[in-house]
């Protein structure tokens, strides 16, 4: 009788951390959108989150002080090579699980860029844009034309403003050379990312760019999103954020013209949108 009901109590308890465990995986609970959100806007909104307190258009455009934000939290040193680097709290505890994984098949992967905020990017921009720093190993001050200049930077780096890195939910992983995904150290890192990395909620976004990513950054072996939270920020960024708000930089005014919303921010692997 006493096996009976403990027994039945193991069961019970069972079910009740199962469900508990499917229900906190579940996208379906994350918060509904404010009906009311949407009249001021032409997107689609009903699955849309409303911005909030946290995160609000100056998060989605990076505008913010990752060491100082309560929903970001710093890297475990033994996971990067970046001193100060910061994620979402949710991106480093899936991360952390996919690091363990992987190191049981003699894969290391260690994170090479995390969260760069407005201000971190536009150092990166501008100084592509002034040419101290060569891209690609041309100094761009020789190409005249500013929409030229700025199509040559975009192949690999973003406009402040227009980063997932300023998420915290994008991660580079192990390096961004890519010449280094083609050495078998780099391709084996590589595969066991392609076959694993959805497991932890990790997907490649910028893939071969053919007719499922017609625009948008060249191949990036490396880049990585946590999608349960950047998917719902790419929804919010496509909502709220209009070409009026991503200024402030040298070329700033090719952003429209070079509609980076639609070609480079929205250009995405579509698994994860
Ligand atoms: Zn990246």
């Amino acid at each position: 009788m006493k096996t009976i009901k403990i027994t039945a109590l193991l069961v019970l308890l069972t079910v009740i951390l199962c469900c508990g465990q499917r229900a906190g995986n579940n996208r379906n609970n994350q918060p509904k959108a404010d009906p009311t959100s949407a009249e001021n806007n032409n997107q689609p909104s009903e699955t849309t989150p409303p911005l909030d307190s946290l995160v609000d258009k100056n998060y989605l455009l990076g505008k913010f002080e990752p060491s100082a934000h309560p929903l970001f939290v710093k890297i475990d040193p033994k996971l990067t090579t970046i001193p100060n680097g910061y994620v979402r709290k949710e991106v480093h505890q899936a991360f952390e699980k996919m690091h363990a994984a992987a190191a049981t098949e003699g894969v290391e992967l260690t994170i090479v860029s995390a969260t760069r905020n407005f201000n971190a990017q536009k150092r990166i921009w501008e100084s592509k844009w002034n040419g101290t720093r060569l891209s690609e190993g041309i100094n761009l001050t020789t190409i005249k034309d500013p929409e030229e200049r700025a199509r040559m930077i975009l192949r690999y780096s973003s406009m402040p403003g227009t980063s997932r890195h300023h998420w915290g939910t994008d991660i580079d992983i192990n390096s961004v050379s890519p010449a280094y995904f083609k050495t078998p150290a780099g391709m084996k890192v590589y595969n066991w990312l392609s076959g694993n990395a959805h497991h932890y909620g990790f997907c490649q976004t910028y893939t071969t760019k053919d007719s499922l990513r017609p625009t948008g950054y060249e191949e990036e072996p490396w880049h990585w999103s946590y999608t349960p939270v950047s998917s719902q920020l790419l929804q919010q960024y496509r909502k709220y954020i209009r070409f009026t708000d991503i200024k402030g930089f040298l070329g700033d005014q090719t952003a429209e013209p070079l509609d980076v919303i639609n070609h480079y921010v929205l250009g995405v692997n579509p698994d994860c949108k």
